[in-house]
């Protein structure tokens, strides 16, 4: 995939793409940011562009020759991939790649390392690549990519320059969403806001099923206010036995409480994640809000560390009632 297929970062393609025009491209990077934003297509993106032929001349890789065709598949011996092998990137995958450091690359001007995700080197294995890295070897460029830049050994983070990825822009997933899925625009806009600008993320969140999780609990909470205290103790049973799809529950409880909050302190309704959802209710009082979201927090992590979980979906849904009755 060539720089331009990427969604948004343009600022980080920039600069990559002045690095190389200037010929100071570092010898090794770490892409740091939130998961499912788009590091690793950028690092692909840089590495074609740093070994296809047909980019002698230009500023991106033309993705289509075979140099380009094989690296996006992973296949091409010029782009060495290292990601964990069970729970770790090991040490011996770390002694292989430096074998073949010894070599040039096979046939492109530059051999890419890929190391995804950084933050899942063993010790041992970093410590080995930290000896890699402070006596870089020509043509080769190393590029980390981690959620988590401070969970990497410092000595690794200094040797290294540091790239960091912002979220994707709520309305650019929106619309990527709106283009490229099967998803009518509300639900494209509602999967991006609740995607925190990751695309990995809103693909994920696009699935039928957590479609079906979302508007069967949003539509419960707008009734909760009027339920007899049956009606929502047999909820409550609900969620305390969907402990696969309770984020997804929890979610939706968060951002509409969070629409509702918004809406009660004037913010236009841009921001809001489910639109008619807010547009239904007359918000409650901030102060009332603000607890029962401290309350959603807390119900979740009792409920993940299976404290009673009926008991405490049941105090969940008591009071997130009485909070959307007012
Ligand atoms: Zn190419």
């Amino acid at each position: 995939m060539p720089f331009s297929d990427i969604l948004g970062h343009q600022a980080v393609i920039a600069g990559l793409r002045a690095s190389r025009a200037q010929d100071r491209v570092a010898h090794a990077y770490l892409f740091a940011g939130p998961d499912g934003i788009g590091k690793s297509q950028v690092a692909m993106a840089f590495a074609q562009l740093l070994c296809c032929p047909e980019s002698v001349q230009s500023d991106d890789a033309c993705g289509e020759c075979r140099i380009c065709r094989l690296m996006s598949e992973r296949r091409h011996p010029d782009l060495v991939v290292l990601e964990p092998e069970g729970a770790f990137i090991k040490i011996s995958q770390v002694r292989e790649m430096t074998k073949m450091l010894r070599y040039p690359p096979v046939e492109a001007a530059t051999r890419v390392i890929l190391i995804e995700p950084a933050d899942k080197l063993h010790p041992a294995a970093a410590n080995a690549l930290l000896k890699t890295l402070e006596e870089p070897s020509p043509r080769n460029l190393f590029i980390l990519n981690t959620n988590q830049p401070n969970a990497l050994l410092t000595t690794i983070r200094s040797r290294t320059q540091q790239v960091r990825f912002s979220m994707l822009e709520r309305q650019l997933v929106a619309d990527w969403l709106i283009q490229n899925s099967e998803l009518d625009e509300e639900t494209a806009q509602e999967v991006a806001a609740i995607s925190g600008g990751s695309l990995g993320m809103a693909l994920q969140l696009s699935a039928p099923e957590l479609q079906a999780v979302r508007s069967q609990w949003l539509e419960l909470l707008g009734r909760l206010g009027g339920m007899s205290l049956n009606q929502v103790i047999l909820s409550a049973e609900q969620l305390a036995a969907s402990q696969d799809n309770l984020p997804t529950i929890m979610d939706v409880m968060r951002l509409a409480l969070r629409d509702l909050l918004l809406k009660s302190a004037g913010a236009s309704s841009d921001l809001f994640t489910f639109h008619r959802f807010a547009a239904e209710f007359s918000s409650p009082r901030q102060e009332m809000l603000i607890v029962a979201l401290d309350g959603i927090d807390e119900a979740e992590r009792a409920i993940r560390h299976n404290v009673n979980p009926r008991l405490v979906a049941e105090n969940l849904l008591i009071n997130l009632g009485q909070t959307l009755a007012q």
